[in-house]
């Protein structure tokens, strides 16, 4: 539906990742890691890397397209059809990379970011710990400088890709007595530092990632690995913060897009009462809402890769297109089950799957609440730049001249 909208590169790159989607990916690998004899999106990192599909608006010189936002929101669009575990592996080199491509030194951006885009090393994030994800600033794993070298101690949990990535973005205290947003580092951690996994989780959904915790148990981290400025990782975070929340965005709208399709096919064809179920209007206004909502969220995600594309500040918009995103996809989902019947309930058909993947996007790269946060916040900074530029609509009322009613406490 955002067709019209595309420019042809946008167009071409979307459609070169919904033939990889279409075509390279084999359902068995699907279910495989929905099933657990299959913990690592790795291969398909490699696969993607290798043609070039990984991180599309990164500097071609690192191994990206030279591309933009919106590519790589479609791109992850494409890759949400397949569940939020390789929807996940998809987006990690464009969420690390964001960090490196910002923030990194030239020598970073060489060793680390050119082979993850290139699908040669496997990257995984580390900012969730089992104290708390929503308070990020609130890190309690510590990084302290000794020489030449930070020494890692702490725990970090949920994190995908624990079981065999490469290295790890990792953020730490560097400074436990300054204030929260001037007491963090950012570091690129490699496994082989001394980084020990503890638990590979049990899942609801989101499976065969290899989501686990990591243990620092005084790990020592070259200075060079320091990314950004020492104690400023709150710069890194915000910035990083934006293809976290706009590709899980991405995502979820593929995942309600795929379950939909299914749904309303099998509409088409199921029978009840002597007709197809399409013909009931209980249906086919599910279908017609789903629609509706999956079109909203596109549309909204659009407009907030367009304003990184600008390059203005995306926050509350990209905020905005993961809660929207994220709540439409699983209102999609439901009514997909609700349109299939009982054979949604089974694993018969994929929606089982994408449900239960799909109640993770509301938690995870900042829970929902956590976006209404930035999104009041963001609001309420706007209406008070707007103040004055627009119609007094108050002076509308029937009566605004009762000021003494206007009471405010
Ligand atoms: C399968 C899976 C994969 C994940 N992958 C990664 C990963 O790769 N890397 C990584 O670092 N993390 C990852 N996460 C962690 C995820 O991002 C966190 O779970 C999420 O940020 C919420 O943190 P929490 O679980 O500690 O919940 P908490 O922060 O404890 O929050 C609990 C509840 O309180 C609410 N809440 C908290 N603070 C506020 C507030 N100020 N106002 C209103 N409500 C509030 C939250 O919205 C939530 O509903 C993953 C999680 C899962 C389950």
């Amino acid at each position: 539906m955002l067709d019209c909208l595309l420019n042809e590169k946008e167009r071409a790159f979307r459609d070169e990742v919904r033939d990889f989607v279409k075509n390279e990916i084999p359902s068995q690998a699907v279910r495989d890691m929905d099933t657990g004899n299959l913990e690592s999106g790795r291969w398909f990192v490699e696969k993607a890397g290798a043609l070039g599909l990984l991180g599309p608006r990164f500097p071609a010189k690192y191994g990206g397209r030279d591309l933009n936002w919106v590519s790589d929101l479609l791109a992850n669009e494409e890759v949400g059809v397949l569940g939020t575990s390789l929807g996940c592996a998809y987006a990690m080199p464009s969420i690390v990379g964001e960090a490196l491509n910002q923030f990194g030194t030239e020598k970073q951006k060489m060793k680390y970011l050119a082979p993850t885009l290139a699908g040669k090393l496997y990257s995984a994030e580390a900012l969730t710990e089992p104290r708390g994800g929503s308070d990020f600033f609130g890190a309690t794993t510590t990084a302290v400088e000794q020489g030449d070298v930070f020494i890692l101690n702490g725990e970090k949990r949920f994190v995908v890709g624990a079981q065999d990535a490469d290295w790890f973005l990792v953020y730490a205290k560097s400074d436990p007595n300054a204030s929260s947003h001037q007491s963090i580092s950012c570091f690129i951690v490699e496994r082989s530092f001394g980084v020990d996994v503890q638990n590979i989780y049990q899942l609801m959904g989101t499976r065969g990632g290899g989501t686990g915790r990591l243990v620092f148990n005084d790990v020592p981290v070259p200075e060079e690995n320091l990314v950004g400025q020492l104690h400023n990782a709150y710069a890194v975070f915000n910035k990083m913060m934006i293809p976290e929340r706009l590709l899980s965005a991405g995502g979820a709208i593929g995942a309600g897009r795929a379950a939909l399709e299914v749904a309303a096919r099998y509409s088409t064809r199921r029978k009840a009462f002597g007709q197809t179920i399409d013909n009931f209007q209980a249906i086919s206004f599910m279908v017609a809402d789903s629609a509706v909502l999956i079109d909203a969220a596109k549309a909204l995600s659009f407009v907030a890769a367009k304003q990184a594309d600008k390059g203005q500040d995306a926050r509350r918009m990209v905020s905005e297109a993961k809660k929207v995103g994220t709540e439409n996809s699983w209102e999609v989902l439901n009514n997909a089950m609700q349109i299939m019947g009982g054979i949604g309930y089974t694993t018969v058909y994929p929606i089982e799957r994408l449900l239960r993947d799909g109640r993770l996007s509301m938690i995870w790269t900042g829970s929902n609440q956590i976006m209404n946060l930035l999104i009041q916040h963001g609001y309420y900074k706007e209406l008070d730049k707007r103040a004055g530029l627009t119609r007094d609509v108050e002076e509308d009322a029937l009566n605004p001249e009762q000021s003494s009613e206007k009471h405010f406490g």
